[in-house]
């Protein structure tokens, strides 16, 4: 089945996203993506990966993605937060991981969680 993966990396951790797309880029190329609209314009850029590009995260593209998320139309989110800057879009943030518990969603907010997932999708095939 075609994994469907959203990404969103907060400023200082879209580094480490490109870095980990160009690491995983084979599985990426095969899954559907979606992004908010900055981490997907610079994974389009840098890696070269098809990308639908939602709003920026501080204008609603988290609340975008967890609204398909409850939709079912996600099976699993890549979300690189910095926790060590204060975000205008804090509610929206804790709204996205909320419902990836509400409904049993993987959701890796670090790049070590991130690795363990893209792991062993690719284990499985
Ligand atoms: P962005 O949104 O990818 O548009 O920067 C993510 C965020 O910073 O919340």
């Amino acid at each position: 089945m075609m994994l469907r993966l959203a990404l969103i990396a907060h400023d200082n951790k879209k580094a480490d996203m490109v870095a980990l797309a160009l690491e995983f880029a084979p599985l990426l190329q095969q899954c559907t993506l979606c992004a908010t609209g900055t981490t997907g314009g610079r994974l389009a850029a840098e890696v070269g990966l098809q990308v639908e590009r939602m709003l920026s995260g501080p204008l609603g593209g988290d609340l975008q993605i967890g609204a398909r998320l409850a939709m079912g139309q996600v099976d699993a989110i890549i979300f690189l937060r910095d926790p060590m800057t204060p975000q205008p879009h804090e509610p929206d943030i804790n709204a996205l991981v909320r419902a990836c518990d509400v409904h049993d969603v993987p959701c890796a907010t670090n790049l070590s969680t991130a690795r363990l997932l893209l792991k062993q999708w690719m284990a499985a095939g």
